[in-house]
């Protein structure tokens, strides 16, 4: 097995990934599994690069020094050096020995050759252009640079478009020659098509509390599940009334299996339906796109369908809430063996199919933040499928079940004004995600979480049965609100989701085409990967404005349970804490992923969730 040739720390030369450019990078550490070096540059950016795209920096030096002692114009100062590189001024003749021209034709040929190979990708500039200046690591030859510039020169030229775009960005004045340079750097950082992401190496930082917390994670999930379904049940669920523990055969009915895999492979045939668009996910770390079919609304439509064909026959759905406790344990017994399958068939995923943040080598912490990034069997993408399909209709009609059951229970001729605004709301929610299901496809969980226990018991089992609890309260613990409250409630959540739907309907279409006409009047700042990061609009307010409509509409969730206990409000706090940490999670990849792109736009946009909280 070869040895490694750089240690952890020493500072070398790392190729800049489809460039010809080398800049001082640091070693942070080795994969001996994949090869692979992580290397940080000067701006923070963090890649996994091979051996032979890293040198010595004594060789460079050695090689700088020579061609500067032959060439004047490199004996000018870092401005000049910096203009030369500009797509503003072609290549001028220099002089140069005969050695040096055929040397020079030859980087010429190779640099072309480099460019047209790794097309789409067209990251020619330096990790970040806002370290133009900062940055000490120089290029291998500055005639490079101008090569490569005419070239990118070309291909940008006819895009208009992506001028337009890149004239929004007005951060800093274009007053002078070097920010013309730094403008340019933007477009080519612009360009770039396909994000550099890092080859999935082994995780290191564990999150969750590592092991340990994964393992409680585990044990606890289930157990609040339990504690908050027999709560609800009790007449008075005040916290420190704990509720009777019920006998263990009466949790399980093999009927109640059948109804809910019944109800899960209709949601599979639905999904296998050739109807709706097909489109592309975002390139994942090999530069590979997978398709996904949009039709989670005609499969809402096929399902509402279905269920109005079962009232219509009396079949009685408030069968739902009388084995709600046994259809929870049928679930989180179906998630706990699809998390077991996820398991063990992502033993055999070749490295780059492994999710960034669930490779860590640890059984119990692969199996819970899930080890697989996109397990697909054939075309039929189990995350994806589970993400917005099986829980999150079936939240829905659970709570129309709890709907009914209030109404036969209390002998209503129609359900109650708190009902009605629970099942509203959290229908539009629901109809929302599977109205915009494109959208998942740019979400964290898509590109960033494998598939394991946590989304699996997540998907299947929290969303229906935690996320229906203020329904399942109201039937126990029928409660009365005014015309003029419900109508406060319901502006309330009206604005919740006004923010939570623009704000994410923003990112996405920015991430999806940021040359998008109607996106014309936003800001960004471009990272080295070459995505940009809005900094007006919705994510120039706050840095999750999704997030803070989504925790506004968990209130308007609640409200209408009254203030008789904290139960029903139990989704809004936990919410909170769940987005809250997410943030984090999400900050930190974010850093990884756009270093000091991410802390200017830290610095520009202060508050993470909560505007001038937190
Ligand atoms: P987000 O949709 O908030 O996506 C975060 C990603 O957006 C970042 O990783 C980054 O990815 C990109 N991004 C961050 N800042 C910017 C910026 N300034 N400009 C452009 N792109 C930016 O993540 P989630 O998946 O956590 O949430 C999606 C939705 O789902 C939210 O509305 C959330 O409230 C909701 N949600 C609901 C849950 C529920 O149980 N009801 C649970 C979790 C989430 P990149 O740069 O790589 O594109």
């Amino acid at each position: 097995m070869p040895s490694r040739k750089f240690a952890d720390g020493e500072v070398v030369m790392g190729r800049w990934p489809g460039s010809v450019l080398y800049y001082e990078v640091q070693v942070t550490s080795y994969d001996d599994v994949a090869h692979l070096y992580t290397v940080k540059y000067k701006d923070g950016t963090e890649l996994a690069l091979k051996e032979s795209d890293i040198r010595s920096q004594s060789s460079f030096k050695h090689r700088k020094s020579q061609s500067s002692s032959s060439s004047p114009s490199r004996r000018s100062s870092s401005r000049s050096r910096s203009r030369s590189r500009s797509p503003g001024r072609p290549a001028k003749g220099r002089r140069r020995s005969a050695s040096q021209s055929r040397e020079h034709k030859e980087d010429k040929k190779k640099t072309i050759q480099e460019t047209s190979l790794a097309l789409p990708v067209l990251v020619l500039s330096k990790p970040s252009e806002n370290n133009t200046k900062r940055y000490n690591g120089e290029p291998e030859s500055t005639e490079k640079n101008d090569t490569s510039c005419i070239i990118l020169e070309q291909k940008l030229k006819p895009d208009l478009e992506i001028k337009r775009v890149l004239e929004q960005y007005s951060l800093r004045s274009r007053k002078d020659d070097k920010k013309k340079e730094e403008i340019y750097s933007e477009k080519k950082t612009f360009m770039a098509v396909k994000p550099i992401e890092k080859v999935p190496t082994k995780t290191k930082e564990l999150e969750f509390g590592g092991r340990i917390g994964t393992f409680m994670l585990i044990l606890l999930l289930p157990a609040t599940v339990f504690y908050l379904l027999l709560m609800c049940k009790q007449d008075d669920p005040s916290l420190l009334n704990l509720p009777p523990l019920p006998a263990l055969e009466s949790l399980w009915d093999w009927r109640v299996f059948g109804l809910f895999l019944l109800w899960f492979f209709l949601q599979v045939v639905f999904y296998l339906l050739p109807i709706g668009k097909v489109v592309e996910g975002l390139p994942l770390s090999t530069g590979r796109k997978l398709q996904y079919r949009i039709n989670g609304f005609y499969a809402f439509i096929l399902t509402a369908a279905a269920i109005g064909v079962l009232l219509y026959f009396q079949f009685e759905l408030h069968y739902l809430y009388d084995h709600f406790l046994q259809f929870a344990v049928s679930a989180a017994a179906f998630s706990l063996a699809l998390s077991i399958y996820l398991y063990v068939r992502s033993l055999k995923a070749p490295e780059e199919e492994l999710a960034p943040g669930g490779n860590s080598g640890y059984f119990i912490y692969d199996f819970f933040t899930g080890h697989e990034l996109n397990p697909r069997i054939g075309s039929f993408d189990l995350k994806y499928f589970c993400e917005l399909r099986p829980g999150l209709m079936g939240w829905v009609v659970i709570n129309l079940a709890m709907l009914l059951a209030e109404m036969k229970i209390h002998n209503l001729s129609v359900p109650s004004l708190s009902m009605v605004l629970v099942n509203s709301f959290q229908l539009l929610y629901v109809v929302d995600a599977l109205w915009n299901e494109e959208a998942v496809l740019t979400t964290m969980d898509i590109t960033h979480d494998g598939f394991g226990f946590m989304l699996a018991f997540g998907d299947l089992v929290w969303v229906p049965f935690v996320y229906s609890l203020q329904a399942f309260y109201l039937v126990g613990h029928p409660t009365t609100i005014t015309w003029p409250i419900a109508a406060a409630i319901t502006v309330l959540n009206c604005l919740g989701y006004y923010i939570f739907r623009s704000a994410n309907s923003q990112k996405n279409n920015f991430r999806r085409n940021p040359a998008d006409p109607k996106l014309a009047n936003l800001k960004f700042i471009p990272t080295a990967t070459g995505k940009g990061l809005l900094v007006t609009g919705w994510w120039g307010f706050v840095r999750h404005p999704n997030y803070l409509g989504d925790i506004i509409m968990a209130l308007a969730w609640s409200l209408p349970c009254g203030f008789n206990h904290i139960l029903p409000y139990f989704y809004v706090l936990y919410f909170i804490c769940l987005l809250v940490h997410r943030e984090a999670r999400d900050e930190h990849h974010c850093k990884q992923k756009y270093g000091l792109a991410w802390e200017r736009y830290c610095q520009r946009v202060p508050y993470r969730i909560f505007p001038y909280i937190y």
